[in-house]
């Protein structure tokens, strides 16, 4: 399958090897001309910016599929970095064999410029990057009993599913290929068949183009079973009476590597050529790129556009890659941002110097497409991992108490000075010690993450959610004032009391109060903390389960 995006990636990565063949005469021109001004007397400067010009030449020639060109610009590349290391001018010997090696550069050139660019061997196999199927939070609940079936689609509603639910099998056939997208819960027993469920699945894959993903439920809990569910593509397997609360987290878990926020990739390169294509590598594969070629814009790409990775060239004019990851990792917000070298440089020593001096991982060039993603990939997602350990709770996956409470006072900072309204929540579940007691510290746990998740799913993108102690979480509303928020969690409080939960067979619900204050009516982050803890003291004083707004009063 050749997608338009497909096409629109073959069509840039061709422009960029007609654009690099296209300045190959000038840059020649422009070494031939470096190597002048050195005939004429040693010149540091002319030295080190005519070894910059050929290592470029090493490099990109390798990275856009010129070997030639590589082998014979890195014959002259060493020559200079021998005079830049030793500061010795080049006696006539020298001179000669630099010369020499400049005119293999300029016939290359030559020749190339007589043949097209489409000639440049493009590496990359048609089908490395093709687009993921589409995000789906759809359901198909496939299950003879209706009564079952409508109450496992309630529950599932209430976590923000979308779900259809079908009795028979002929119209889910239907449906399916026409949403082959939806997640299938498919029930195994039908009254017609015992493996019904598990027969249908397996005639259905093999009509579709892409296997549709399938969770089955059973009251079976067998070997024969569970083969043939995971025979005919199932995920997941589920006996009955179903966990809705495990249920969840395996569909959550489906659905998570499709909601996930795209890689942010910062590249520094002084080449626009290697940055562009680069960028075009990264970004076909779904990653959001920024483009560094002058250093000295660094600080201010960083701050603006904060990227979990940065690569890095490792030569670049006016300092180098080992100098701008240290300045890096000297500011607070960019300690642990992994930085990748990316460069032609091979010789071992320089490689394991800069990893020593801030650097996490060294990629040689010319990288491949696939290994490029996959490297940045791989090391972007254990940042992310990392730094999502340390400002998370680990059972519920919101922010911890620290992470609330610094979100609180920039949030607070933020509404003063738009001078618009911010409320906060704080919710405490009722008798939570009794679940405890009663259900055990696993069930009480699940009650737990499904009030987590529940929370997350009702409440905006905008609204910031922590576990700010056991099972007390903390709701930080922007835009919102105090009555709005009540309304709102109220409508959570409701859906929450309907939640059942399972231990052993036993089915239970939970409910939660809350106190809310906003910032009309106290003004800083501490005060407003104390307000809406006193307004949950009175709502638990009240009763429990119900929202109270303290105004102030
Ligand atoms: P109230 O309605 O007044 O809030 O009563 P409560 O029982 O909910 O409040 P209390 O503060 O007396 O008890 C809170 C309980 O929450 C005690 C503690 O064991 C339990 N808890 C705290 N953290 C966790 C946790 O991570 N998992 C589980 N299962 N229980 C927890
Ligand atoms: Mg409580
Ligand atoms: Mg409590």
């Amino acid at each position: 399958m050749i997608t338009k995006e497909h096409k629109e990636f073959q069509e840039r990565m061709r422009s960029l090897l007609a654009a690099f063949a296209q300045e190959l005469p000038q840059r020649i021109g422009e070494i031939e001309s470096l190597w002048s001004r050195l005939r004429a007397g040693w010149d540091t400067k002319a030295l080190q910016e005519m070894h910059r010009s050929v290592h470029h030449l090493v490099s990109n020639g390798k990275t856009f599929g010129y070997p030639e060109l590589s082998v014979e610009a890195r014959a002259l590349e060493q020559i200079l970095k021998r005079m830049l290391v030793e500061t010795i001018p080049a006696d006539d010997a020298l001179a000669n064999h630099i010369l020499q090696q400049i005119d293999a550069l300029k016939r290359f050139s030559n020749e190339q410029s007589s043949s097209s660019a489409d000639n440049a061997a493009v590496t990359h196999d048609e089908n490395t990057f093709l687009p993921d199927a589409p995000a789906s939070n759809l359901i198909f609940v496939v299950e003879a009993d209706i009564e079952a079936a409508q109450e496992l689609a309630l529950q599932l509603r209430y976590y923000g599913y979308e779900v259809e639910v079908f009795n028979h099998l002929d119209k889910f056939r239907a449906a399916i290929q026409q949403r082959p997208h939806a997640i299938v819960l498919m029930d195994i027993e039908f009254p017609e068949d015992e493996m019904g469920g598990i027969l249908i699945m397996e005639q259905i894959q093999k009509e579709l183009v892409c296997p549709a993903r399938v969770i089955f439920i059973s009251t079976h809990d067998d070997m024969a079973y569970r083969l043939g569910a995971v025979r005919t593509g199932g995920v997941a397997y589920f006996t009955k009476p179903i966990n809705s609360s495990e249920l969840i987290d395996q569909l959550d878990l489906i659905t998570a590597s499709q909601i996930q926020d795209p890689f942010r990739v910062l590249i520094v390169d002084d080449s626009p050529t290697i940055l562009s294509y680069h960028a075009t590598i990264l970004e076909q594969a779904g990653m959001l790129v920024k483009t560094v070629a002058e250093p000295m814009n660094l600080l201010r790409a960083l701050n603006d556009f904060n990227p979990d990775l940065i690569l890095m060239d490792l030569y670049m004019p006016g300092c180098n890659g080992v100098e701008l990851a240290r300045v890096i990792r000297q500011i607070d917000g960019f300690l642990s941002t992994p930085i990748v070298y990316l460069s032609s440089e091979n010789d071992f020593n320089t490689q394991a110097e800069a990893m020593s001096l801030c650097g996490d991982d060294f990629l040689v060039k010319p990288i491949d497409a696939a290994h490029l993603v996959s490297a940045v990939t791989m090391r972007a997602t254990r940042a992310r991992f990392l730094r999502s350990l340390m400002i998370h709770d680990g059972l519920t996956g919101l922010l911890n108490h620290t992470a609330i409470k610094e979100e609180l006072a920039r949030e607070v900072i933020r509404s003063s000075r738009l001078n618009s309204p911010l409320s906060l929540a704080m919710v405490d579940i009722d008798f939570f010690k009794k679940v405890n007691d009663t259900y055990g510290h696993a069930a009480g746990d699940r009650v737990l993450k499904s009030l987590a998740r529940l929370l997350k799913q009702r409440l905006r993108e905008t609204d910031i959610v922590g576990r700010y102690g056991g099972e007390e979480f903390a709701v930080i509303m922007n835009d919102t004032d105090a009555a709005s928020a009540a309304k709102v969690i109220d409508e959570i409080r409701t859906v929450f009391s309907r939640l059942l939960h399972l231990s052993h067979d036993k089915e239970f619900s939970v409910n939660f109060s809350c106190g809310i204050a906003d910032l009309a009516h106290f003004s800083d982050a501490v005060s407003l903390s104390e307000a809406a803890d006193k307004a949950l003291y009175q709502a638990k004083q009240r009763g429990r389960n119900k929202v109270v707004v303290n105004s102030g009063d």
